[in-house]
């Protein structure tokens, strides 16, 4: 799986560099923030902070992934997963605590005025043009190698780019106008964002606690492929399961073949059907095909044809 490797390492060096835009942003906003502190501007870098763990959790996974050599380390990942699942709890929680502060000195003070200097915004317009910057490198990386796994980030990116606009937008019109209802509007759009990045790692990780691993859709996808391009009719799709391990799939698939099959046609076939599975999917991890003799389905055929009426007469019930 070679290829495989490659492509998820063409991957990872696109994403790294998003990662370091994203850092670059979060350092601009935090120098702003200290320096001008408002809502709307605590808001964005919360929803900075939050997106730069999500891509760093990515970053690691995609390091472990392309070691194609050795196993995948599923404890380090969980570990992982719950180490950025606290940080971003923990983010937001401190974040939550600011807007209740926020919001209570709002209702509570009559005299409450917005406090929004204008040149705060030159962060958000910098971390807008930062996004549009690391919205074409996904984009253009995932449109030159097709790398599917980019796609979701390039659109994550796409979209903070518009919450760059809306901070900038809430900025200049709370510190135009003065007025606590828009200064709080623009701060509840850019909580949206926030909720956005959180339940991506939230459903993540509930996932890997259930063991909600198995993805029948995956699986249904990879069923309709090898009946596609398997030829030889000897062969027959016995059972596929896929599982989602973070963000890569493991796909298991158990074929019945001719008894006749010579090891170098197995090892043949499984290589064919590996190739077609990553042409469809970048995000799989790992194939197994484990082969069976069509010698058993033969004595399945003999034992279906003793129930088969039974079956039958039970179905037409
Ligand atoms: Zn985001």
């Amino acid at each position: 799986m070679a290829d495989l490797a490659g492509r998820l390492s063409i991957a990872s060096k696109a994403i790294k560099y998003s990662f370091l835009l994203g850092v670059l942003g979060v350092v601009v906003d935090f120098i702003f923030v200290y320096l001008f502190s408002n809502i709307i501007l605590v808001t964005d870098l919360t929803h900075w902070v939050i997106d730069s763990l999500l891509e760093l959790t990515f970053i690691v996974a995609l390091y472990f992934a392309t070691r194609i050599s050795r196993r995948y380390p599923f404890g380090f990942v969980v570990l992982e997963l719950t180490l950025s699942l606290i940080i971003a709890i923990t983010v937001t929680g401190f974040y939550m605590l600011n807007l209740y502060l926020y919001l209570s000195q709002i209702f509570n003070s009559p005299s409450y005025t917005v406090d929004v200097n204008i040149f705060s915004s030159v962060a958000t317009v910098v971390g807008t043009v930062l996004t549009l910057a690391s919205y074409r490198v996904l984009n253009t990386t995932f449109n030159k190698y097709k790398i599917n796994i980019l796609k979701y980030e390039s659109k994550h990116a796409l979209l903070d780019s518009l919450a760059g606009i809306v901070a900038t937008t809430g900025i200049i019109l709370s510190s135009v106008t003065k007025s606590p209802a828009i200064e709080i509007l623009f701060t509840i759009v850019l909580v949206v964002f926030i909720f956005h990045s959180m339940g991506g790692i939230i459903e993540d990780y509930l996932r890997l606690v259930y063991g909600d691993t198995l993805d029948y859709r995956v699986a249904m996808n990879v069923i309709e492929l090898l009946e596609n391009t398997l030829t030889d009719k000897y062969v027959k799709v016995k059972r596929v399961e896929a599982r989602r391990l973070s963000y890569f799939y493991v796909i298991n698939i158990d074929l019945y073949v001719d008894p006749d099959t010579t090891i170098r046609e197995a090892h043949r076939l499984r290589m064919e059907i590996i190739r077609r599975i990553i042409d469809l999917y970048d995000n799989v991890y790992h194939v197994d095909v484990r082969f069976y003799p069509k010698r058993i389905r033969k004595i399945e055929k003999k034992l279906e044809k003793v129930f088969d009426d039974k079956i039958y007469t039970k179905r037409r019930k």
